[in-house]
């Protein structure tokens, strides 16, 4: 039978696909493969840490039958968190910020879950901050459960049990380089751990970074327009001990690239995907990768979320990235 018992078994087992245009284009020899998210039910790589956290807050009985999964998250994890709450039968309560776009709050209702918008511009610490509405709300619903996933260890578990093993077998041993961008840590960390285990340390682990996160610069960590990479601390599913070395990709070569990923491959990918394959390119070019060595990137979500953004040429003159535009515009049928 090949009928899923339900959209929870679909987690997992996602494609890989080698870069036919971009590297060779770049000068690269090697093989650069991208593992695609995008192919999980709920569309990105944070249904595998969904499912996990959720699997190990029942059985420890912090989560109990009717009880209410509460998290301050607008993105993927979000969506990750609602459908395995809706497959489960628990409430789901995400607390977002305001300049969360309503397409993604839509999302988050679609699946049966509720949204509490709080303001952007405020301090964490501020009371109306978003952190601090879903610690008062986790704190006032009696059987709330806060997943926390900077903090909770079953986010790079969910990638050494899984995502590492798939792209050990998936690539029969042969990768020699992992690149994954750093959120939380838990991709890079998990994954990376397993498949340096796997090859004896063989596999390079390299953390792909935004220009202005605290992991590839501490001292000029300011805004970027990237979303769901770098940050302005460490948490701790970050296990700094695993990447061997982190590229840093500015907003501008970020986008760019996710842009031609489209075009040019036909992969329709997130800003960290497109960051995370520039930091490949980069990295194998930097260091004379050649034909014997396999680069696989993990691209964690559809550039479907990213419609309004970085595939609308508007949104991107506003945003100071016209140049991007002009450099991968088609040629005009009319002229
Ligand atoms: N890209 C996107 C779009 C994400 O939502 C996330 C998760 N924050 C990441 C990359 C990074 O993954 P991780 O948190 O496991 O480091």
């Amino acid at each position: 039978m090949t009928i899923a018992d339900s959209t929870a078994d679909l987690i997992g087992n996602t494609p890989l696909v080698k870069l036919r245009h971009l590297p060779q284009a770049a000068g690269v020899k090697a093989t650069i493969a991208v593992k695609l998210e995008y192919m999980n039910p709920g569309g990105s790589s944070k249904d595998r840490i969904a499912e996990r956290i959720i699997d190990a807050a029942e059985r420890s009985g912090q989560l109990k039958p009717g009880g209410v999964i509460v998290e301050p998250t607008s993105g993927n994890t979000g969506v990750g968190l609602a459908m395995v709450a809706q497959q489960r039968g628990y409430r789901a309560i995400f607390v977002v910020q305001d300049k969360v776009s309503e397409s993604k709050r839509a999302v988050l209702r679609a699946y049966g879950a509720e949204v509490v918008v709080a303001p952007t511009d405020v301090e964490p610490d501020d009371p109306r901050s978003y952190y601090r509405v879903s610690d008062r709300l986790a704190a006032a619903i009696p059987g709330a459960f806060k997943p926390n996933q900077y903090d909770n260890p079953n986010g790079p578990a969910s990638h050494y049990a899984t995502t590492g093993p798939e792209i050990w077998q998936a690539s029969e041993g042969r990768i020699t380089h992992f690149v994954a961008g750093i959120g939380t840590g838990g991709t890079i960390s998990g994954t990376g751990r397993y498949l340096k285990e796997a090859s004896d340390g063989a596999v390079k682990v390299i953390g792909a970074d935004p220009e202005g996160s605290i992991y590839s610069n501490p001292d000029d960590v300011h805004q970027y327009k990237i979303e769901g990479v770098g940050e302005d601390f460490y948490p701790k599913a970050f296990d700094r001990t695993i990447t061997d070395s982190i590229v840093q990709i500015g907003d501008a070569e970020a986008f760019e690239t996710t842009r031609r990923l489209a075009a040019e491959e036909g992969l329709l990918v997130g800003g960290s995907s497109g960051m995370a394959v520039a930091a490949a390119i980069k990295y194998a070019r930097d260091n004379d990768l050649d034909e014997s060595q396999t680069v696989v990137v993990l691209a964690p979500d559809s550039g479907r979320s990213y419609l309004d953004k970085i595939f609308n040429d508007e949104w991107m003159r506003a945003n100071g990235f016209a140049d991007v535009v002009e450099r991968t515009a088609r040629p005009s049928l009319a002229e």
